[in-house]
């Protein structure tokens, strides 16, 4: 079993799950952090997570 403090896999800043590299790329915002992962969404809505993102940009 991997045992290294290295590798960190992306988790969501709201429930702490572990979410996919991917879906990390593509909501984390420029610090990094994940306000929402794929569970998170299916109750908040991650729309107005990903419509955060855009205006910030
Ligand atoms: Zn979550």
């Amino acid at each position: 079993m991997p045992g290294h403090t290295g590798d960190t896999m992306p988790t969501c800043n709201h429930c702490g799950a572990h979410v996919s590299e991917r879906f990390a790329r593509v909501f984390a915002d420029e610090n990094g952090d994940i306000h929402a992962c794929i569970s998170c969404s299916a109750n908040a809505g991650i729309a107005e997570v990903a419509r955060e993102r855009a205006r910030g940009t």
